[in-house]
């Protein structure tokens, strides 16, 4: 077909304007998904309140990596002479909305260990047990928007604390009374348990027995594969997963025995940032389910790096719309967080009460 030159010159120039238009878009795409996962605003569902560390600290932090809510897993109270759920409200008192206060991180452990090795879960009753559940629900009440702090039915390998070191029945009587009060207060249960395959059939059982409650599975299982987290969402609608703990540097260490302990990574000497192919399938498939968490740091400028590697090793790694859900959207859904906004203009019922 006979051209003129006009359009034989359109011609040669197409393919460069094509190469163009591709380069353009997949560069923008590209930005769009960077930009996004550096920016994002994050919703930290795990979080340990570290002795050393200020709630005007912890502020400073959270508006530096734009983490706009922390939900606490339980403070930690060294030599602070402060019990954990007086530490979690203070940071609460300071930061409104963006701080949920958890509770039973010590409460528990007290009442286990005067109650003897782990009887507070496994026997039908005791005085301490219907105390201690009384005073959860009354914590739970307090108007504070609290939470339950991380629980440990299986912790065998997998914690520096010597009380938490064993494998308990994750569908033992007192969790099964925990995950009723977290039902009763429309709150999450956080169990940070080993994919033992008893663990795994026990928990199914809590799961089932009622499924309006929730569980969160605390750092997805610390040493689950992909595939069985999959296997487990398929048969159970009402679980979910925090990602914190899944990545160096926290997970460094534990990683070399065993590496199914690391779901993504930040970039390295030798390395690029990355995801392992099967959990970025996973939380594409299962969006819904997933959320970032920092959990405890031993310095300030590892809580840095940890939210460096969340952004750069795992959301950049997911399609823009996931990555928006897995940093802030579904905390926001689960925990019903509310924007900063709103935090200044109510007042909190704790300094209402002070004289
Ligand atoms: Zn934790």
């Amino acid at each position: 077909m006979p051209s003129s030159p006009h359009s034989l010159r359109l011609l040669r120039r197409l393919p460069l304007v094509f190469c163009l238009f591709l380069s353009l878009t997949s560069r923008a795409q590209q930005t769009a998904v960077g930009m996004s996962a550096e920016t994002l605003p994050l919703a930290d569902v795990h979080f340990h309140l570290m002795w050393f560390m200020t709630p005007q600290e912890l502020k400073e932090r959270m508006d530096k990596n734009n983490v706009r809510w922390v939900v606490g897993a339980g403070a930690i109270e060294g030599m602070t002479g402060v019990e954990s759920f007086a530490r979690d409200l203070e940071a609460r008192q300071l930061l409104g909305h963006r701080y949920l206060p958890s509770v039973g991180w010590m409460s528990i452990r007290r009442a286990d260990a005067e109650v003897g090795v782990n009887r507070l879960y496994t026997d039908e009753t005791s005085p301490q047990r219907e105390a201690l559940l009384k005073l959860l629900d009354e914590q739970l009440s307090s108007g504070q928007q609290a939470v339950f702090a991380e629980l440990h039915p299986n912790a065998l390998t997998s914690t520096t604390i010597r009380q938490l070191l064993r494998r308990l029945p994750t569908d033992a009587p007192l969790f099964r009374e925990l995950y009723k009060l977290a039902i009763k207060h429309q709150v999450p249960l956080p169990l940070h348990m080993q994919w033992h395959p008893e663990s795994v059939d026990q928990l199914g059982r809590l799961l089932e027995s009622d499924r309006q409650g929730v569980v969160l599975l605390s750092h997805c299982g610390k040493d689950s594969q992909a595939e069985q987290i999959r296997v487990f969402f398929e048969k159970h609608p009402n679980v979910l997963c925090d990602l914190g703990f899944r990545s160096p540097p926290q997970a460094a260490m534990e990683s070399t025995q065993d590496p199914a302990r690391t779901i993504y990574w930040g970039e390295g000497m030798f390395r690029k940032a990355g995801i392992k192919a099967e959990w970025a399938k996973l939380i594409e498939d299962y969006p819904d389910r997933f959320m970032v968490a920092v959990d405890d740091v031993h310095r300030w400028s590892t809580y840095d790096e940890v939210i460096k590697v969340i952004r750069t090793g795992l959301l950049a790694q997911l399609r823009p719309e996931t990555a928006e859900r897995v940093a802030y959207r579904n905390a926001v859904r689960v925990f019903r967080l509310k924007e900063p906004e709103q935090a200044q203009a109510a007042p909190l019922a704790l300094e209402s009460r002070q004289p």
